[in-house]
Protein backbone atom coordinates (compact mmCIF):
# COMPACT_ATOMS: atom_id res chain seq x y z
CA UNK A 1 0.00 0.00 0.00
CA UNK A 2 1.46 3.55 -1.02
CA UNK A 3 1.15 6.81 1.19
CA UNK A 4 2.27 10.11 0.70
CA UNK A 5 3.28 12.48 2.86
CA UNK A 6 2.12 16.39 2.65
CA UNK A 7 4.13 18.74 4.97
CA UNK A 8 2.19 22.27 5.08
CA UNK A 9 3.77 25.57 5.93
CA UNK A 10 5.73 28.28 5.04
CA UNK A 11 8.26 28.05 8.14
CA UNK A 12 9.37 24.76 6.84
CA UNK A 13 10.29 26.08 3.35
CA UNK A 14 12.78 28.71 4.60
CA UNK A 15 14.66 26.56 7.08
CA UNK A 16 13.01 28.10 9.99
CA UNK A 17 11.29 24.73 11.29
CA UNK A 18 13.53 21.11 10.34
CA UNK A 19 10.06 18.84 9.05
CA UNK A 20 10.27 15.86 11.77
CA UNK A 21 6.91 15.80 11.22
CA UNK A 22 7.91 13.81 7.72
CA UNK A 23 10.36 11.46 9.31
CA UNK A 24 8.47 10.46 12.16
CA UNK A 25 5.82 9.40 10.10
CA UNK A 26 7.95 7.77 7.45
CA UNK A 27 8.85 5.48 10.15
CA UNK A 28 5.44 5.30 11.38
CA UNK A 29 3.93 3.83 8.62
CA UNK A 30 6.65 1.95 7.22
CA UNK A 31 6.23 0.10 10.71
CA UNK A 32 2.59 -0.69 10.13
CA UNK A 33 4.08 -1.91 7.02
CA UNK A 34 3.19 1.00 4.28
CA UNK A 35 5.61 1.89 1.68
CA UNK A 36 5.95 5.93 1.75
CA UNK A 37 6.61 6.87 -2.30
CA UNK A 38 7.01 10.05 -1.58
CA UNK A 39 6.93 13.53 1.23
CA UNK A 40 6.08 16.74 -0.22
CA UNK A 41 7.16 19.77 1.43
CA UNK A 42 4.91 22.76 0.37
CA UNK A 43 3.96 26.73 1.40
CA UNK A 44 0.50 27.49 2.73
CA UNK A 45 -0.84 28.65 -0.81
CA UNK A 46 -4.14 27.53 -1.36
CA UNK A 47 -3.63 26.06 -4.75
CA UNK A 48 -0.58 24.59 -4.40
CA UNK A 49 -2.12 22.23 -1.17
CA UNK A 50 -5.40 21.77 -3.65
CA UNK A 51 -3.38 20.41 -6.43
CA UNK A 52 -0.83 18.07 -4.56
CA UNK A 53 -3.43 16.51 -2.45
CA UNK A 54 -5.45 15.81 -5.61
CA UNK A 55 -2.43 14.20 -7.14
CA UNK A 56 -1.17 12.16 -4.19
CA UNK A 57 -4.70 11.02 -3.87
CA UNK A 58 -4.74 10.06 -7.20
CA UNK A 59 -1.61 8.42 -7.18
CA UNK A 60 -1.29 6.76 -3.33
CA UNK A 61 -3.85 4.28 -1.26
CA UNK A 62 -3.17 6.80 1.80
CA UNK A 63 -2.22 10.60 1.92
CA UNK A 64 -1.28 12.26 5.17
CA UNK A 65 -0.94 15.76 5.58
CA UNK A 66 0.13 17.63 8.27
CA UNK A 67 0.10 21.70 9.30
CA UNK A 68 -1.73 24.73 7.98
CA UNK A 69 -4.93 23.90 10.79
CA UNK A 70 -4.93 26.92 12.96
CA UNK A 71 -7.45 29.80 13.35
CA UNK A 72 -5.15 32.65 11.79
CA UNK A 73 -5.51 33.54 8.49
CA UNK A 74 -2.22 31.96 7.22
CA UNK A 75 -3.48 28.70 7.94
CA UNK A 76 -4.92 27.31 4.42
CA UNK A 77 -5.23 23.44 4.70
CA UNK A 78 -8.82 23.42 6.21
CA UNK A 79 -10.01 25.49 3.31
CA UNK A 80 -8.32 24.01 0.83
CA UNK A 81 -9.44 20.79 1.42
CA UNK A 82 -13.04 21.62 1.25
CA UNK A 83 -12.78 23.31 -2.10
CA UNK A 84 -10.98 20.17 -2.98
CA UNK A 85 -14.49 18.14 -2.24
CA UNK A 86 -16.69 21.13 -3.07
CA UNK A 87 -18.00 20.84 -0.16
CA UNK A 88 -19.09 23.48 2.64
CA UNK A 89 -18.83 23.20 6.70
CA UNK A 90 -20.07 21.63 9.42
CA UNK A 91 -19.35 22.31 13.03
CA UNK A 92 -18.54 19.55 15.49
CA UNK A 93 -20.18 20.01 18.76
CA UNK A 94 -17.61 17.71 20.72
CA UNK A 95 -14.35 19.52 19.63
CA UNK A 96 -16.01 23.02 20.91
CA UNK A 97 -17.09 21.79 23.93
CA UNK A 98 -13.48 20.63 24.22
CA UNK A 99 -11.74 24.04 22.95
CA UNK A 100 -14.30 26.20 25.18
CA UNK A 101 -13.50 23.92 27.99
CA UNK A 102 -9.29 24.72 27.49
CA UNK A 103 -10.31 28.26 26.38
CA UNK A 104 -11.67 28.25 30.18
CA UNK A 105 -9.34 26.17 32.17
CA UNK A 106 -6.47 28.70 30.82
CA UNK A 107 -8.43 31.82 31.81
CA UNK A 108 -7.96 32.94 28.07
CA UNK A 109 -11.05 34.23 26.26
CA UNK A 110 -12.83 33.05 23.45
CA UNK A 111 -13.08 34.18 20.17
CA UNK A 112 -14.95 34.07 16.38
CA UNK A 113 -11.56 32.44 15.04
CA UNK A 114 -11.60 30.01 18.01
CA UNK A 115 -14.62 28.58 17.28
CA UNK A 116 -13.97 28.08 13.33
CA UNK A 117 -11.28 25.51 14.45
CA UNK A 118 -14.46 23.20 15.53
CA UNK A 119 -15.82 23.52 12.04
CA UNK A 120 -14.78 21.28 9.34
CA UNK A 121 -15.62 20.12 6.00
CA UNK A 122 -19.33 18.32 5.43
CA UNK A 123 -17.44 15.08 4.40
CA UNK A 124 -14.77 14.64 7.32
CA UNK A 125 -15.01 12.77 9.92
CA UNK A 126 -13.58 13.92 13.19
CA UNK A 127 -10.30 12.71 15.11
CA UNK A 128 -11.20 13.84 17.77
CA UNK A 129 -7.89 15.69 19.54
CA UNK A 130 -7.28 15.78 22.88
CA UNK A 131 -4.02 16.96 22.66
CA UNK A 132 -4.89 20.55 21.48
CA UNK A 133 -7.48 22.89 19.53
CA UNK A 134 -7.48 22.11 15.91
CA UNK A 135 -9.48 18.20 15.01
CA UNK A 136 -7.87 15.96 12.74
CA UNK A 137 -10.10 14.81 9.85
CA UNK A 138 -10.68 11.50 8.04
CA UNK A 139 -11.68 11.26 4.38
CA UNK A 140 -12.76 8.34 2.09
CA UNK A 141 -12.74 9.64 -1.52
CA UNK A 142 -11.71 7.02 -3.30
CA UNK A 143 -8.54 6.82 -1.34
CA UNK A 144 -7.82 8.13 1.93
CA UNK A 145 -6.64 10.97 3.29
CA UNK A 146 -5.86 12.28 7.11
CA UNK A 147 -5.28 16.01 7.54
CA UNK A 148 -3.81 16.55 10.82
CA UNK A 149 -2.22 19.65 12.54
CA UNK A 150 1.41 20.46 12.31
CA UNK A 151 2.17 20.65 16.11
CA UNK A 152 4.30 16.97 16.45
CA UNK A 153 2.99 16.49 19.65
CA UNK A 154 -0.85 16.51 18.28
CA UNK A 155 0.23 15.20 15.18
CA UNK A 156 1.72 11.89 16.98
CA UNK A 157 -1.17 11.65 19.46
CA UNK A 158 -3.35 11.51 16.52
CA UNK A 159 -1.55 9.27 14.86
CA UNK A 160 -1.21 6.70 17.19
CA UNK A 161 -4.67 7.25 18.88
CA UNK A 162 -6.86 7.55 15.36
CA UNK A 163 -5.13 7.38 12.35
CA UNK A 164 -3.36 3.69 12.92
CA UNK A 165 -7.29 2.46 14.14
CA UNK A 166 -8.62 4.11 10.62
CA UNK A 167 -5.77 2.47 8.67
CA UNK A 168 -6.34 -1.10 10.41
CA UNK A 169 -10.26 -1.05 9.04
CA UNK A 170 -9.56 0.30 5.95
CA UNK A 171 -7.29 -2.10 5.37
CA UNK A 172 -7.14 -5.18 7.32
CA UNK A 173 -4.13 -7.07 8.89
CA UNK A 174 -1.75 -4.46 7.13
CA UNK A 175 0.92 -6.62 8.92
CA UNK A 176 3.92 -5.49 11.04
CA UNK A 177 7.58 -4.27 10.36
CA UNK A 178 10.04 -4.71 12.78
CA UNK A 179 13.48 -2.78 12.83
CA UNK A 180 15.80 -4.40 14.86
CA UNK A 181 19.23 -1.51 15.84
CA UNK A 182 22.56 -3.27 15.91
CA UNK A 183 25.24 -0.76 16.94
CA UNK A 184 29.06 -0.64 16.08
CA UNK A 185 32.27 1.48 16.69
CA UNK A 186 35.90 1.22 15.53
CA UNK A 187 35.34 0.63 11.70
CA UNK A 188 33.64 2.82 8.43
CA UNK A 189 30.82 1.93 6.94
CA UNK A 190 32.60 0.46 3.56
CA UNK A 191 34.99 -1.88 5.73
CA UNK A 192 31.88 -3.25 7.78
CA UNK A 193 29.87 -3.97 4.37
CA UNK A 194 32.41 -4.92 2.29
CA UNK A 195 35.24 -7.03 4.23
CA UNK A 196 33.67 -7.75 7.48
CA UNK A 197 30.31 -8.71 6.65
CA UNK A 198 30.88 -9.43 2.89
CA UNK A 199 27.25 -10.53 1.00
CA UNK A 200 24.35 -11.52 2.99
CA UNK A 201 22.02 -11.43 0.52
CA UNK A 202 21.18 -15.34 1.12
CA UNK A 203 19.26 -14.09 4.63
CA UNK A 204 17.10 -11.59 2.71
CA UNK A 205 14.21 -13.42 2.44
CA UNK A 206 10.54 -12.67 3.93
CA UNK A 207 10.82 -9.17 3.29
CA UNK A 208 14.55 -8.85 5.46
CA UNK A 209 16.51 -5.86 4.78
CA UNK A 210 20.06 -4.44 6.38
CA UNK A 211 20.62 -0.92 6.08
CA UNK A 212 23.67 0.84 6.98
CA UNK A 213 23.48 3.93 8.95
CA UNK A 214 26.87 5.89 9.68
CA UNK A 215 27.50 8.66 11.76
CA UNK A 216 30.63 10.35 13.19
CA UNK A 217 30.20 8.04 16.57
CA UNK A 218 30.11 4.48 14.04
CA UNK A 219 27.49 3.07 12.01
CA UNK A 220 24.25 1.44 13.03
CA UNK A 221 23.29 -1.45 10.99
CA UNK A 222 19.21 -1.47 10.92
CA UNK A 223 17.52 -4.53 10.29
CA UNK A 224 13.99 -4.59 9.07
CA UNK A 225 12.17 -7.65 9.18
CA UNK A 226 7.85 -7.78 7.84
CA UNK A 227 5.51 -10.49 9.16
CA UNK A 228 1.59 -11.03 10.10
CA UNK A 229 2.56 -10.49 13.63
CA UNK A 230 5.51 -8.09 15.57
CA UNK A 231 6.54 -11.28 16.77
CA UNK A 232 6.72 -13.32 13.31
CA UNK A 233 8.59 -10.20 11.64
CA UNK A 234 10.94 -10.17 14.47
CA UNK A 235 11.54 -14.05 14.45
CA UNK A 236 12.49 -13.80 10.73
CA UNK A 237 15.32 -11.11 11.50
CA UNK A 238 16.85 -13.98 13.96
CA UNK A 239 19.16 -15.71 11.21
CA UNK A 240 20.73 -12.49 9.65
CA UNK A 241 21.26 -10.93 13.43
CA UNK A 242 23.44 -14.24 14.08
CA UNK A 243 25.34 -13.73 11.17
CA UNK A 244 26.07 -10.35 11.54
CA UNK A 245 27.19 -11.05 15.40
CA UNK A 246 29.26 -13.83 13.89
CA UNK A 247 31.26 -12.18 11.86
CA UNK A 248 31.57 -7.92 12.63
CA UNK A 249 30.99 -9.43 17.35
CA UNK A 250 33.96 -7.47 18.24
CA UNK A 251 33.03 -4.37 16.41
CA UNK A 252 29.51 -4.24 17.98
CA UNK A 253 28.82 -2.60 21.48
CA UNK A 254 24.85 -2.84 22.20
CA UNK A 255 21.18 -2.82 20.23
CA UNK A 256 18.49 -0.28 20.12
CA UNK A 257 18.55 2.63 17.96
CA UNK A 258 19.13 5.01 21.19
CA UNK A 259 21.52 2.94 22.81
CA UNK A 260 25.04 5.22 22.97
CA UNK A 261 28.62 3.46 23.33
CA UNK A 262 28.70 5.95 27.26
CA UNK A 263 26.05 3.44 27.73
CA UNK A 264 27.73 0.46 26.75
CA UNK A 265 30.89 1.99 28.50
CA UNK A 266 28.52 2.27 31.98
CA UNK A 267 27.34 -0.89 32.10
CA UNK A 268 30.93 -2.22 32.04
CA UNK A 269 32.09 -0.38 34.49
CA UNK A 270 28.87 -1.48 36.59
CA UNK A 271 29.32 -4.64 36.29
CA UNK A 272 32.86 -4.84 37.15
CA UNK A 273 32.60 -2.09 39.99
CA UNK A 274 34.40 0.50 38.94
CA UNK A 275 34.42 4.20 38.77
CA UNK A 276 35.74 6.45 36.20
CA UNK A 277 36.90 10.24 35.49
CA UNK A 278 37.71 12.39 32.39
CA UNK A 279 40.18 14.94 32.05
CA UNK A 280 39.20 16.80 28.88
CA UNK A 281 41.22 19.51 26.80
CA UNK A 282 39.87 19.47 23.04
CA UNK A 283 36.60 17.90 23.78
CA UNK A 284 35.75 20.15 26.53
CA UNK A 285 33.43 18.72 28.53
CA UNK A 286 31.55 16.52 25.99
CA UNK A 287 32.59 13.23 27.62
CA UNK A 288 31.73 14.66 30.93
CA UNK A 289 27.80 15.41 28.99
CA UNK A 290 27.80 11.86 27.34
CA UNK A 291 28.55 10.00 30.56
CA UNK A 292 25.86 12.59 32.19
CA UNK A 293 22.97 11.58 29.70
CA UNK A 294 22.21 8.23 30.98
CA UNK A 295 20.50 7.88 33.73
CA UNK A 296 22.04 6.22 36.88
CA UNK A 297 25.42 7.24 35.77
CA UNK A 298 26.54 8.24 39.36
CA UNK A 299 26.92 4.90 39.59
CA UNK A 300 30.05 4.75 37.78
CA UNK A 301 31.20 8.37 36.59
CA UNK A 302 32.23 10.52 39.41
CA UNK A 303 33.26 13.76 37.14
CA UNK A 304 36.11 15.66 35.00
CA UNK A 305 38.48 18.51 34.62
CA UNK A 306 37.82 20.31 31.59
CA UNK A 307 41.99 21.71 31.52
CA UNK A 308 41.61 23.86 28.40
CA UNK A 309 44.53 25.80 29.09
CA UNK A 310 47.98 24.38 29.85
CA UNK A 311 48.38 25.97 33.53
CA UNK A 312 44.71 24.05 34.57
CA UNK A 313 46.96 20.86 33.17
CA UNK A 314 49.61 21.88 35.54
CA UNK A 315 47.40 22.62 38.23
CA UNK A 316 44.74 20.37 38.63
CA UNK A 317 46.65 17.48 37.04
CA UNK A 318 49.48 17.54 37.31
CA UNK A 319 51.14 17.44 34.25
CA UNK A 320 54.77 18.40 33.98
CA UNK A 321 55.46 21.81 32.66
CA UNK A 322 58.55 20.50 31.05
CA UNK A 323 56.76 18.37 28.89
CA UNK A 324 54.20 20.84 27.77
CA UNK A 325 57.53 23.01 27.14
CA UNK A 326 59.00 20.26 25.43
CA UNK A 327 56.67 18.13 23.59
CA UNK A 328 53.52 20.28 23.52
CA UNK A 329 50.37 19.64 25.34
CA UNK A 330 49.22 17.75 22.11
CA UNK A 331 51.48 14.36 22.63
CA UNK A 332 51.76 11.26 24.31
CA UNK A 333 53.03 12.30 27.47
CA UNK A 334 50.81 14.98 28.37
CA UNK A 335 47.90 12.13 27.14
CA UNK A 336 49.43 9.73 29.91
CA UNK A 337 49.74 12.46 32.53
CA UNK A 338 46.22 14.05 32.45
CA UNK A 339 44.55 10.49 32.32
CA UNK A 340 46.59 9.35 35.58
CA UNK A 341 46.18 12.90 36.89
CA UNK A 342 42.71 12.86 37.08
CA UNK A 343 42.17 9.29 38.45
CA UNK A 344 44.12 10.06 41.50
CA UNK A 345 42.78 13.44 42.45
CA UNK A 346 39.26 12.46 41.81
CA UNK A 347 40.17 8.97 43.32
CA UNK A 348 39.08 6.57 40.77
CA UNK A 349 39.59 3.08 39.09
CA UNK A 350 39.98 4.96 36.05
CA UNK A 351 40.91 7.89 34.42
CA UNK A 352 40.68 9.14 30.69
CA UNK A 353 41.99 12.07 28.48
CA UNK A 354 41.93 14.17 24.98
CA UNK A 355 44.44 16.90 24.02
CA UNK A 356 44.08 17.83 20.60
CA UNK A 357 43.88 20.27 17.83
CA UNK A 358 40.20 20.35 17.14
CA UNK A 359 40.96 23.14 14.46
CA UNK A 360 40.09 24.49 11.92
CA UNK A 361 43.21 27.18 12.75
CA UNK A 362 46.62 26.19 14.66
CA UNK A 363 47.87 23.32 13.17
CA UNK A 364 51.79 22.83 12.86
CA UNK A 365 53.31 20.21 9.78
CA UNK A 366 54.20 18.07 12.50
CA UNK A 367 50.93 18.33 14.36
CA UNK A 368 48.47 19.32 12.05
CA UNK A 369 44.44 20.40 12.84
CA UNK A 370 43.11 17.01 13.69
CA UNK A 371 45.68 15.70 15.44
CA UNK A 372 44.38 14.27 18.77
CA UNK A 373 45.78 12.35 21.91
CA UNK A 374 43.83 10.36 24.08
CA UNK A 375 45.02 8.68 27.15
CA UNK A 376 43.92 5.24 29.54
CA UNK A 377 44.45 5.27 32.86
CA UNK A 378 43.40 2.10 35.29
CA UNK A 379 45.20 1.71 38.86
CA UNK A 380 47.47 -1.23 38.93
CA UNK A 381 46.33 -1.82 35.04
CA UNK A 382 47.01 -0.78 31.38
CA UNK A 383 48.44 2.65 31.10
CA UNK A 384 48.15 3.93 27.35
CA UNK A 385 47.88 6.96 25.10
CA UNK A 386 47.01 6.65 21.01
CA UNK A 387 46.92 9.21 18.78
CA UNK A 388 44.60 9.73 15.96
CA UNK A 389 44.53 11.87 12.94
CA UNK A 390 41.30 13.77 12.15
CA UNK A 391 39.68 16.53 10.31
CA UNK A 392 39.68 19.92 9.84
CA UNK A 393 36.17 19.92 11.44
CA UNK A 394 35.98 21.20 14.84
CA UNK A 395 32.94 19.79 16.43
CA UNK A 396 33.60 16.63 14.10
CA UNK A 397 36.56 16.65 15.27
CA UNK A 398 35.14 16.49 19.44
CA UNK A 399 33.15 13.90 18.21
CA UNK A 400 35.11 11.31 17.08
CA UNK A 401 37.62 12.20 19.87
CA UNK A 402 34.47 11.12 21.98
CA UNK A 403 33.73 8.28 20.12
CA UNK A 404 37.08 6.66 20.15
CA UNK A 405 38.06 7.17 23.39
CA UNK A 406 35.28 5.86 24.32
CA UNK A 407 35.69 2.85 22.16
CA UNK A 408 38.87 2.31 23.61
CA UNK A 409 37.38 1.84 27.00
CA UNK A 410 35.10 -0.26 26.32
P1 LIG B 1 -2.21 24.97 15.36
O1 LIG B 1 -3.59 24.53 15.55
O2 LIG B 1 -1.39 24.80 16.61
O3 LIG B 1 -2.06 26.34 14.78
P2 LIG B 1 -1.37 24.04 12.78
O4 LIG B 1 -1.90 22.83 12.14
O5 LIG B 1 -1.80 25.34 12.23
O6 LIG B 1 -1.58 23.92 14.32
P3 LIG B 1 1.11 25.03 12.16
O7 LIG B 1 0.65 26.38 12.55
O8 LIG B 1 1.38 24.79 10.73
O9 LIG B 1 0.13 23.94 12.64
O10 LIG B 1 2.37 24.62 13.01
C1 LIG B 1 2.32 24.61 14.42
C2 LIG B 1 3.68 24.35 15.00
O11 LIG B 1 4.16 23.08 14.58
C3 LIG B 1 4.74 25.34 14.56
O12 LIG B 1 5.62 25.62 15.65
C4 LIG B 1 5.46 24.63 13.47
O13 LIG B 1 6.79 25.08 13.37
C5 LIG B 1 5.38 23.17 13.92
N1 LIG B 1 5.36 22.33 12.72
C6 LIG B 1 4.50 22.43 11.68
N2 LIG B 1 4.78 21.52 10.74
C7 LIG B 1 5.85 20.82 11.18
C8 LIG B 1 6.62 19.74 10.64
N3 LIG B 1 6.33 19.22 9.44
N4 LIG B 1 7.64 19.26 11.37
C9 LIG B 1 7.93 19.80 12.57
N5 LIG B 1 7.27 20.82 13.13
C10 LIG B 1 6.23 21.33 12.45
MG1 LIG C 1 1.52 26.71 9.63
Amino acid sequence: MKVQIISIGNELLIGDTVNTNASWLGEFLTGLGFTVTQVHTISDELDLIKKTIKTAMQESEVVICTGGLGPTHDDMTKKAVAELFDVGYKLHQDSLDYIKSLFEKRNIPFSESNYSQAEVPENAEVLFNKAGTAPGMWFEAGSYLAVLPGVPYEMKYLMRKRVAQKLREAFGDIGYLYSHYIKTAGIGESTLSDQVLGDLSDYFENGVSLAFLPSPGGVTLRLNGKGRTKEEAKDNLQKLTDVIYQKAGKYIYGEGKDFSISEAVGELLKEKGLKIAVAESCTGGLIANTFTDVAGSSDYFDGGIVSYANHMKVKQLGVSQDDLDSVGAVSKEVALQMAKGVAEKLDTEIGISTTGIAGPGGGTEEKPVGTVWMGYYQKDGAHFAIKAMFTKDRLMNKERTKMVLLEITR
